[in-house]
């Protein structure tokens, strides 16, 4: 065991270019508004949850627990065992086939879609490499060490960023085909293999990996526990990378703007976590805290509802001049935001206890 490494903790980063990028929330609410209220249909019609997603401790107003709120037609419990934040409906696999709908991808990609590929890649996704690849190497492991598989890995964004900072074996495994092909296309190279659900937990479990990342990975899974088992199992994995939804000040915020978007809590995102619940399911697979960067979009999202808000009451002029004066001021709000640890997004790397 030796000496505790002291925890490293980083937190916030400019969401500047990130705004551009996520104009679509801004332009679009009702449709977006729309579609979250679809997937709240369909996690309405799933059985009450009873146990707590992480800690499997009884859950909900059956169990004698008090609403935590409520926000787009659906209650939230705080699990009194591990304090995570668990939404009324199971998340099960009908809702998941329900509510995981492949987005449509053009046969024939322009240099157009590249460009933008690579600038996704570049703003949002070399910076959760950069992050991963400094911790790792303080820890002794350089980029040839690294043997890395994503899971759940989208369109290929982190793989792809993880391989321009010069990780060779860095690999993605992705159930959607028409994202696994849209992948390999953009990046010249088969970085990525079509996997299916069900052989998900035995390819983690057998992987010749020493890390395995899960960017926003986990709080969609439906089998959490079987793949958390399957990592707990697999000895050759030393690290495990995720980013997950926390339980922050942007539910509150949407909690007092139901007539906008709700990015946070709801649709797909059916529980949240805290502090507390990842410490919980840290422990329980034989990990522990290794190094942390905290950065959240709560005040883009307040500053996102201000703005829909304003317009949706014939305030758009007004909502011109408070962009003027927020947007300067919001990386700084921000960063208050993170520091007393109510971000909406955490990016984690745990290390197996030895
Ligand atoms: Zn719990």
């Amino acid at each position: 065991m030796g000496e505790r490494m002291a925890l490293k903790r980083k937190y916030s980063k400019s969401v500047g270019d990130i705004i551009k990028i996520k104009s679509d929330f801004f332009e679009k609410n009702e449709e977006m508004l729309k579609l979250s209220a679809h997937q709240a249909d369909a996690l309405l019609l799933q059985p009450k949850r009873t146990k707590c997603k992480i800690c499997h401790n009884p859950i909900g107003a059956d169990a004698g627990q008090k609403v935590l709120y409520r926000s787009q037609r659906m209650s939230y419990f705080e699990c009194p065992v591990c304090g995570h934040i668990n939404s009324e409906y199971e998340d099960n696999e009908d809702f998941a086939s329900r509510v995981y709908i492949s987005d449509d991808y053009l046969a024939n990609y322009s240099e157009d879609d590249r460009q933008k590929y690579e600038t996704r890649r570049d703003t949002i996704y070399i910076p959760k490499a950069r992050f991963l690849l400094d911790a790792l190497a303080e820890d002794g492991l350089q980029k040839k060490d690294i043997k890395l598989l994503d899971d759940g890995a989208g369109s290929g964004y982190f793989v792809s960023a993880i391989r321009q900072l010069g990780v060779e074996q860095a690999d993605g495994i992705e159930i959607s085909e028409p994202q696994v092909q849209f992948a390999n296309t953009m990046n010249g190279d088969d970085i990525l293999t079509q996997v299916d659900a069900p052989d998900i937990a035995s390819i983690i479990g057998t992987a010749k990996v020493n890390v395995i990342s899960f960017i926003g990975v986990l709080e969609h899974i439906t089998n959490l526990d079987d793949i958390l088992d399957a990592v707990m199992k697999n000895k050759n994995v030393e690290y495990i990378y995720f980013s997950v939804p926390m339980f922050s000040m942007s539910c509150i915020f949407e909690a007092a703007h139901q007539t906008c978007y709700n990015r946070h809590a709801g649709g797909t995102h059916t529980h949240l976590f805290t502090e507390k619940s990842i410490a919980y399911m840290t422990k329980a697979i034989g990990f522990e805290e290794y190094a942390t960067w905290k950065f959240g979009s709560d005040m883009m999202d307040l500053y996102r509802m201000i703005c829909v808000c304003l317009d949706q009451n014939g305030n758009a002029d007004l909502r011109e001049r408070f962009g003027s004066r927020f947007l300067p001021m919001l990386d700084e709000l921000q960063e208050v935001v993170d520091r007393h640890e109510d971000a909406s997004e955490i990016h984690m790397i745990i290390k197996r206890k030895s």
